[in-house]
């Protein structure tokens, strides 16, 4: 099987984003629910802050955030709401950007793999199996436990490489 689509679009601006959180939203509250977690009222203004774009949000600009909201949270409150969202499988930590990102399949198990752009920051979320299944075998070969991990691929979005492309014509025209 190959990786499928969890989340992310060619051009976040070609979309109706509203859509996206109220989905998201939606789809966390059944999700606390089913798991018997509560999505307190930090915990939801904090989810929909990180679902704000298709981009990596970091945690200073959570808090910068509520602050603009009137939401008046320290450091530790937003970095415990984060805990628990990434705990209940809402949102992933991208290590190689130390930033967070809303996911679109919490609930249901994937093995995330993700590509991130560093020309807009745009992020493709991929439920990708057969990548995970390669890791534990080459692991497996090593005798090296792997702990659960997003797989995260940093380049250039298609929008953003074409712009660069036309960039070095336009400087050799
Ligand atoms: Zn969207
Ligand atoms: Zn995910
Ligand atoms: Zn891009």
């Amino acid at each position: 099987m190959s990786a499928s689509r969890i989340l992310g679009t060619e051009a976040s601006t070609a979309h109706n984003h509203g859509h996206c959180v109220h989905q998201a939203l939606e789809q966390a509250e059944h999700s606390c629910r089913q798991n018997g977690l509560r999505l307190t009222p930090i915990r939801r203004q904090v989810l929909e802050l990180v679902w704000e774009g298709h981009h990596p949000v970091k945690a200073y600009d959570l808090i910068d955030a509520l602050r603009g909201r009137g939401v008046r949270a320290g450091p530790p409150t937003v970095y415990r709401a984060l805990d628990f969202l990434l705990k209940a499988g809402l949102i992933h930590r991208l290590d190689t950007v130390n930033a967070f990102i809303g996911c679109g399949a919490p609930g249901r198990p994937h093995a995330g793999l993700f590509f991130i752009c560093q020309g807009c920051g745009d992020v493709v979320e991929l439920d990708a199996p057969a990548t995970a299944r390669m890791i534990g075998a080459e692991a497996k070969g090593l005798g090296f436990q792997v702990v659960p991990q997003a797989v995260e691929i940093l380049g250039r979005c298609r929008r953003c490489g074409d712009l660069r492309q036309q960039t070095a014509l336009d400087a050799n025209g």
